[in-house]
């Protein structure tokens, strides 16, 4: 075991703070990473604040994770002592079952989550990013492609898979009109994404202070979505809608904009329920709502070769470890743009 300098939560109400965690020895398929950037997400604040319940504390968040590696295990063939690697959401699985004879860990029923699960070998709660070093599967560590920078390329391991499996399952490309609801850190990947892909997209915020932004990203149009005005126009159009925002919200404001056998997949998780949809807005026009967490690794390393293919980059803003608790308090304002990534050098 390594004693390894992090930050997290002692409790649901209290600041994030230096912590000090404890890192498995090196096993035969081991990786031993040294973290470089972490992307800040807004599941590492809900978990944090005990929003969905069941908090593990100490809590150390993030799943967003870029470094080198330093070590690798007797059996390890995949990486290599200095390595640009990432680790996502995932840190382990069952490896034989359905979902993960098909490369879907995120659907294993004893799947490991990088923070809050359970550390099988040392018998303790998983932590995550916001720390000097990690010890990973090597299975569960994704190339990280040299033309990506490594800072931006951090949001990638959550923000980017997130929406890149929902927009692929659904097969979004050339021709369709595809919405993004909430103009955060999955949402600017979203219309990145989507536009990559070829598709017609429409930014749905309800901060009018990022119209020009969701152009600059590659949007096409832009709608404030408390406008009903600005809404009316949209009505049965919309082929796909990604809806990330962390709050609860009326869901038939986006479900009567799709068009016939349209789906909304909802990405974000609130922490309380959204109302709607009515049986009349599905059944009239054959509306699908649908949800997504995060994705496989197989589809994870496909996503960073993507972007790196395509140029696809996450606008990011880099703090010091000591600024978490200000981010934070700005992420409760939408004031986002478009994701938070930790210098993890400023973690001494
Ligand atoms: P974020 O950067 O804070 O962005 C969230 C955005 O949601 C805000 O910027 C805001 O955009 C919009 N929003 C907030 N309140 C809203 C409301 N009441 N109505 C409509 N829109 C609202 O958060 P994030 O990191 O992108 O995460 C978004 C959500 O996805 C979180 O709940 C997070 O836990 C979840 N998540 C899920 C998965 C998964 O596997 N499915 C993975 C990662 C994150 P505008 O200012 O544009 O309105
Ligand atoms: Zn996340
Ligand atoms: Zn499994």
């Amino acid at each position: 075991m390594t004693a390894v300098s992090a930050w997290g939560a002692v409790s649901a109400d209290a600041p994030l703070a230096p912590l000090t965690i404890e890192r498995r020895a090196l096993g035969a398929k081991d990786v031993a990473i040294d973290i470089q950037f972490c992307g800040v997400c807004h599941s590492d604040l809900h978990y944090t604040r005990n929003e969905w319940k069941g908090t593990k504390y100490p809590a150390v968040p993030g799943h967003e994770i870029v470094g080198r590696v330093r070590e690798v295990g007797a059996g390890v063939t995949k990486h290599k002592a200095g390595d640009l690697v990432g680790v996502g959401c995932l840190v382990d699985s069952c490896r034989t079952c359905e979902p993960c004879g098909e490369g879907e860990e995120q659907f294993c029923a004893t799947q490991v989550q990088t923070y809050g699960g359970l550390e099988k070998q040392l018998g303790v709660p998983t932590s995550g990013g916001y720390s000097r070093a990690i010890v990973v599967d090597e299975h569960f560590v994704l190339r990280v492609p040299e033309k990506l920078d490594p800072a931006a390329a951090a949001p990638l391991l959550c923000a980017g898979i997130t929406t890149y499996s929902p927009l692929r399952h659904w097969k979004v490309g050339p021709g369709q009109k595809v919405g993004v609801v909430g103009l955060g850190g999955l949402g600017h990947m979203g219309v990145k994404l989507a536009v990559a892909m070829g598709a017609h997209v429409v930014v749905f915020t309800t901060s009018p202070s990022k119209i020009e932004d969701a152009k600059k990203l590659g949007a096409q149009e832009v709608v404030v979505s408390t406008d009903r005005a600005q809404m009316k126009p949209h009505g049965a159009s919309f082929h796909f809608i990604l809806n990330t925002a962390s709050a609860a919200h009326d869901l038939d404001l986006y479900m009567r904009l799709l068009r016939r056998n349209g789906t909304m997949c909802l990405v974000g998780a609130p922490e309380h329920p959204h109302t709607g949809p009515g049986a009349f807005m599905l059944l009239g026009g054959r509306r699908s709502l649908a949800g997504s967490p995060i994705g496989g690794i197989a589809e994870t390393q496909e996503m960073l070769d993507f972007c790196a293919k395509h140029g696809v980059a996450p606008e990011i803003e880099m703090i010091p470890v000591a600024g978490i608790n200000d981010a934070y308090a700005r992420m409760l304002k939408n004031d986002v743009r478009y994701r938070f990534v930790i210098d993890m050098a400023t973690l001494t």
